[in-house]
């Protein structure tokens, strides 16, 4: 049962962070991050109205899917390498972390061998700390007019993770700068690109992100308690 109750806190907080940002509540979508959490607990979340999860290896999604036999979207919000391009073109139904030209390339070939449209977001390392993925903030732009000409992806907007900050505030400049960026691109009215969701903010900063913009907030822990 504690998993329906966080879901629930958490969509009143961020449904409050919205309304405190003067946004609408019903712009932001919980990506429930599955990472190391079986079939049995996602299915809870499912249950309790979780409808997009997230994944960030492309191997443990595969199984995840097979057992979760409700309709819901699956969403790749880890780095993904061009080895396993093919198989998540055929799961995911978004890419959030599109952050080279080479992979971008790879699911574009992939997605088209499927017949398949793939939304994808660009992700962009803000703050330029070496352990994390993403392209660069000047190197963004072109990323996204680069996968905005293929032909089987549609660019559907940015992703961002900070460095890890115990307070939110601290983060606060990244996410603002995403959604400025964001706003930048959208302004420039790119063919294929299509500016919707800024993918960000996780179980200690959603709130933070919400109100500066945050569409798809990746939520694990606070959902499914501490990972082993
Ligand atoms: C694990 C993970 C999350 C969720 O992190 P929590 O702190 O558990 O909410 C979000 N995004 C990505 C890319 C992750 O790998």
């Amino acid at each position: 049962m504690f998993i329906a109750e966080n879901i629930e806190k958490i969509r009143k907080r961020a449904q409050r962070s919205a309304r405190h940002a003067g946004r609408d509540p019903d712009g932001i979508t919980i990506v429930a991050v599955t990472k190391t959490v079986d079939a049995e607990r996602i299915q809870e979340a499912v249950s309790a109205g979780i409808s997009v999860l997230g994944e960030n290896r492309v191997q443990d999604a595969r199984e995840k899917i097979q057992k979760i036999d409700r309709a819901v979207q699956w969403h790749m919000i880890g780095h993904l390498q061009t080895n396993k391009a093919r198989e998540a073109a055929a799961l995911f139904d978004m890419v959030h972390s599109v952050d080279s030209l080479r992979v971008a390339q790879a699911l574009n070939v992939e997605a088209g061998k499927q017949g398949k449209k793939l939304p994808v977001l660009v992700q962009v390392n803000i703050s330029e700390e070496e352990s994390k993925s993403g392209v660069k903030a000047q190197e963004a732009l072109n990323l996204v007019k680069s996968v905005a000409a293929m032909e089987n992806l549609t660019v559907q907007g940015l992703m961002t993770m900070p460095p890890y900050a115990e307070d939110p505030e601290k983060s606060r400049w990244v996410f603002r700068s995403l959604r400025e960026m964001r706003d930048r691109i959208a302004e420039m009215d790119i063919q294929g690109v299509c500016m919707t969701h800024l993918s960000m903010g996780m179980s200690h900063d959603f709130e933070t992100a919400v109100e500066e913009g945050a569409t798809l907030i990746r939520i694990g822990t606070a959902i499914f308690g501490e990972r082993d």
